[in-house]
């Protein structure tokens, strides 16, 4: 038998799997990086409350493709919903992206035609003369002849390769990550402690008060929450490869410190009652995704 830290429960060994503290769709991995005692129920539970709050979000799903961080389902396309121009043509579509993370095509929406100063938008699509024409009607304005529309249609012809140059985020996004990300990593955090710490830990009033925040978390709900302990989170511009906790006491306190990619910065307080456990601050946990 054995327990489960988030329900507690007492359950037979084979509900039970080897839990990566740093998510596989992380990149986590290794026998450091395991915890054994979470149970499949919650585990499930867990992964799309609040696993899924952290992994949906765009930047993360970027992050992945950048470092080609493959989950159960290979590597996501952050390019989804983003449209684009197709190279130097007024062709707008997605972008699209293999499983292995390489971009791999085009998906046409529609292009900008130019009528009379008008921009009109149309599908690449067969037929294309006769809708411009329905189009061109139903706004009001004369219609063309099949040779003016074709002439000023682009093809595809020989294919471009779309590429991405540059990706920033917008501020508000970067804001707005902070909050659907740390409830994933406090969820890392306390796996952390319990395995570093011990099952003392599980009984600490920060451990119940992460733990009873964990198991009531939905990001598909909750859109607002009070974090169940004090925590500073930040973004640093030191981007790499690198996902890491890091165990640090200060007076009484004792803080894991996760850094993602360089990029996300999060201390958060794991308990005020250092004295009661045997910390050493060399515990160090990383991976390279
Ligand atoms: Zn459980």
């Amino acid at each position: 038998m054995r327990q489960c830290i988030f329900c507690m429960q007492w359950k037979e060994e084979k509900e039970f799997n080897r839990e990566h503290i740093i998510l596989e769709a992380l990149g986590g991995k290794g026998d450091k990086d395991i915890c054994l005692n979470v149970c499949t129920t919650c585990n499930s539970s867990l992964g799309t409350r609040v696993d899924a709050s952290l992994l949906n979000q765009d930047i993360t799903k970027y992050m992945r493709y950048k470092f080609k961080i493959k989950g159960k389902n290979g590597v996501p396309n952050p390019f989804r919903g983003v449209e684009i121009k197709y190279a130097d043509t007024p062709i707008i579509g997605e972008l699209k992206v293999n499983k292995e993370g390489k971009i791999d095509g085009f998906r046409a929406k529609y292009q900008e035609l130019e009528y009379n100063g008008k921009k009109l938008i149309v599908g690449p699509r067969k037929g294309f003369a006769q809708y411009v024409n329905s189009r061109l009607i139903a706004n009001g304005m004369d219609s063309l002849t099949e040779k003016y529309i074709l002439e000023n249609k682009f093809e595809f012809g020989k294919p471009k390769n779309p590429h991405i140059e540059y990706v920033e985020f917008p501020e508000e996004i970067k804001e707005q990550y902070l909050i659907y990300a740390f409830p994933a990593m406090v969820k890392m955090a306390y796996e952390y402690c319990f395995v570093m710490l011990g099952e003392k830990y599980l009984k600490d009033c920060i451990a119940v008060d992460i733990r009873n925040f964990l198991m009531k978390y939905d990001y598909k709900k909750d859109a607002e929450y009070y974090s169940p302990t004090r925590v500073s989170m930040e973004w640093i511009n030191e981007e790499n490869r690198e996902i890491s906790l890091k165990i640090q006491v200060d007076n009484n306190s004792i803080w894991v410190r996760i850094v993602l990619w360089g990029m996300v910065l999060a201390d958060i307080c794991m308990s005020e009652e250092a004295f009661e456990y045997k910390v050493t601050e060399d515990n160090f946990l990383c991976i390279e995704t």
